[in-house]
């Protein structure tokens, strides 16, 4: 079994990116800037715009983070987003989601300037990825297929079984991983709540791509021998730890590891490649 160590791959796309924005400050050109937009307090959100802001820091990209507090209204964000979208210093920038639930996310997404638009959420960025046009990819799953490849995981003419079908996984996965490029070309199979025998799905996948956010849900009872299985799924679980908790995925890594082929941990795995590529597309909207 063979480990698809996330991290590492992270840390070498995080060098290329470094290295071009070093390029573009020898030619005079601006600095890449990032802005996250964070509403609320929520722990996991914290993290990750955290871990975001990080991140620039370490590729040399200047990063704003813009805090609103919970009861923070939709005109104040629009007014917000309206500024950012005018302003050229700001090459890109993210809502962190989920924003609490008297915002209404979808008309604030639809907002943002698609150029802008780095998390590859608005519907102008979505519509041309469906057609295979250039466009902001969605950074998970961006970060799952740059991770199959740089793994030399051989896509083309391979079933992909992904479970969950998320606006932001699943559904854009399954749409570049069908898509007759070099690297893709599978043939997708989409699971959701109501697949009936999700087993039956599971067990045919050569890649198997799991987003359904259950902890450790998949065993290795549904997952064929040799398989290469991607997951997804971040969640706190109590252990006997300083922080007293450890991050755990959808996928039961322990018992299903030996089954497969290659496997990502948790942590280690999609998460650091998910900040990789949105820094990608940062650096490709200040190009
Ligand atoms: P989500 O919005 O939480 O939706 C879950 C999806 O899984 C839905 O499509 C749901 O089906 C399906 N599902 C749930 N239980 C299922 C079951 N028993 N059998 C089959 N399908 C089931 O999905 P998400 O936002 O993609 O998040 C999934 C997980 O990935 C979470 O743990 C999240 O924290 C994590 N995540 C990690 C990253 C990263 O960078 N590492 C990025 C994004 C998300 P229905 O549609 O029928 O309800």
């Amino acid at each position: 079994m063979k480990l698809i160590d996330g991290k590492e791959t992270a840390a070498r796309v995080k060098e290329e990116i470094a290295a071009e924005i070093a390029r573009r400050a020898a030619e005079g050109k601006k600095t890449p800037h990032l802005v996250a937009l964070l509403v609320g307090n929520d722990p996991a959100s914290e993290t990750y715009v955290a871990a975001k802001v990080k991140a620039c820091q370490l590729v040399g990209m200047k990063s704003t983070e813009l805090r609103f507090p919970a009861d923070a209204t939709a005109e104040q964000l629009i007014e917000t987003i309206d500024r950012l979208n005018s302003d050229d210093d700001v090459d890109g920038y993210i809502i962190q989601l989920p924003l609490p639930p008297h915002l209404p996310a979808d008309d604030l997404l639809g907002r943002v300037d698609p150029a802008k638009d780095v998390d590859g959420f608005h519907p102008f960025n979505v519509g041309k990825m469906m057609l295979g046009l250039p466009a902001h990819l969605p950074a998970t799953p961006a970060g799952i297929l740059e991770l199959l490849h740089r793994h030399r995981v051989e896509t083309a003419g391979r079933h992909c079984v992904i479970v969950g079908r998320s606006n932001i996984v699943g559904t854009p996965l399954a749409v570049l991983m069908s898509r007759k490029s070099p690297r893709a070309n599978c043939t997708v199979t989409l699971c959701h709540g109501a697949t009936p025998d999700l087993k039956t799905f599971t067990l045919q996948a050569d890649i198997l791509v799991v987003a359904i956010g259950v902890p450790r849900f998949i065993t290795p009872d549904m997952v064929k021998q040799g398989a290469v299985v991607i997951d997804v799924g971040v969640h706190r679980v109590p252990a006997p730890t300083k922080s007293g908790y450890r991050l755990v995925g959808d996928v039961d890594f322990e018992n299903v590891a030996p089954r497969c082929s290659a496997i990502t941990p948790v942590p280690g795995g999609v998460g650091p490649m998910t900040i990789a590529s949105l820094l990608r597309n940062t650096l490709e909207a200040a190009r």
